[in-house]
């Protein structure tokens, strides 16, 4: 249901109005402004020693002009991150940038964004969105890593597909985030069951650990919070001989600190994607659907404070 919502205009346009839904996003974002994420950026930096991934909620802009005004808005993130002298990456979604109005339309506006980040030193991470993105998000990773070989793609573990663009992404060295998935796929498309994305995601971050993907130059995001998965990767890399530097956990703000933070105090690299923006409806019931006693939390904030 709470996928369904996620999709749903309605909701999108109603449901944030309410003060209870305003309340409780704040557990997974900082504020709807930059400064917000920069803010909250500066204290994982300073305070546990992590690094940050900055996003701007959006998706499925409505018109080119909305696209590009979002690929202006990021070449300013890009400048104000490197202003602030933190160690930050930027995450996008293609259809935040236009993809929905094809690849050179989202090839444009998120090239922009890669020249401005790598620019000030920093990168950029195109997420993955519903599988019917999944061709064209690749096509436009292909052709923007030709000139910007720093940019990273997030692949999702519970996709079928997935075991062959990774193959395919290893010999380009690409930087690779892989995740569970997010979104409601059928189980022609996807693995219908938790045990089997679990086993694919770890088959395939260990896949990106093997000699010649570290050979290729692969860079690897393991972002999830699953602590056993997270500890089943570690034993596997030791028991290798991978050193436990050679990959990078990425997690959401606000879930799973406490083991953001054991791994940050054991020396492993951890980036934290901060979300912020008003456009942050659909992407928040995608984070109540992942765990269902996030419906506790938003049935507690109906209570006035
Ligand atoms: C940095 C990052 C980038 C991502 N980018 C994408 C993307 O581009 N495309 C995409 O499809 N998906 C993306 N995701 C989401 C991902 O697909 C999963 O839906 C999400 O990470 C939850 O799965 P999990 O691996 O943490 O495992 P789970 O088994 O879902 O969770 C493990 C444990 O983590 C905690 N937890 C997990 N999620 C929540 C939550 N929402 N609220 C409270 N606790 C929680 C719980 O304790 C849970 O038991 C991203 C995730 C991260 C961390």
């Amino acid at each position: 249901m709470l996928l369904w919502a996620s999709e749903n205009r309605w909701c999108s346009r109603t449901l944030p109005r309410y003060g209870f839904v305003r309340r409780a996003v704040g557990r997974f974002m900082p504020g709807e402004e930059l400064e917000d994420a920069l803010r909250a950026a500066r204290k994982l930096v300073d305070r546990h020693g992590m690094s940050a991934l900055v996003t701007v909620l959006g998706e499925n802009v409505e018109s080119e002009e909305e696209a590009k005004r979002a690929a202006d808005h990021y070449c300013e993130v890009a400048h104000r991150v490197v202003k602030s002298g933190l160690d930050a990456e930027i995450s996008l979604k293609p259809t935040h940038l236009g993809l929905d109005f094809g690849i050179a339309v989202a090839e444009r506006n998120i090239r922009r964004v890669a020249e401005a980040a790598e620019e000030k030193g920093s990168c950029v991470w195109l997420d993955m969105e519903y599988s019917r993105y999944v061709n064209a998000t690749l096509t436009l990773y292909r052709a923007l890593l030709a000139d910007h070989p720093s940019v990273g793609i997030c692949l999702q573990s519970y996709l079928r597909r997935t075991p062959k663009d990774l193959e395919s992404l290893i010999p380009l060295g690409a930087s690779i985030r892989i995740v569970k998935g997010a979104y409601a796929e059928s189980p022609t498309i996807a693995l219908p069951t938790r045990k089997e994305v679990d086993a694919a995601l770890f088959q395939q971050a260990t896949r990106l650990l093997q000699p010649d993907a570290r050979k290729a130059g692969v860079r690897l995001g393991l972002a999830t919070h699953d602590t056993s998965i997270i500890r089943r990767v570690g034993r596997w890399a030791a028991e290798k001989g991978v050193e436990a530097g050679s990959w990078e956990h990425q997690m959401l703000y606000g879930i799973a600190e406490g083991e953001q933070r054991r791994l940050a105090r054991t020396g492993r690299k951890v980036r934290v994607l901060i979300s912020y923006g008003t456009h942050w409806f659909a992407w928040y019931a995608r984070r109540l659907a992942e765990r269902p006693a996030n419906i506790g939390f938003l049935a507690r904030n109906i209570l006035p404070r």
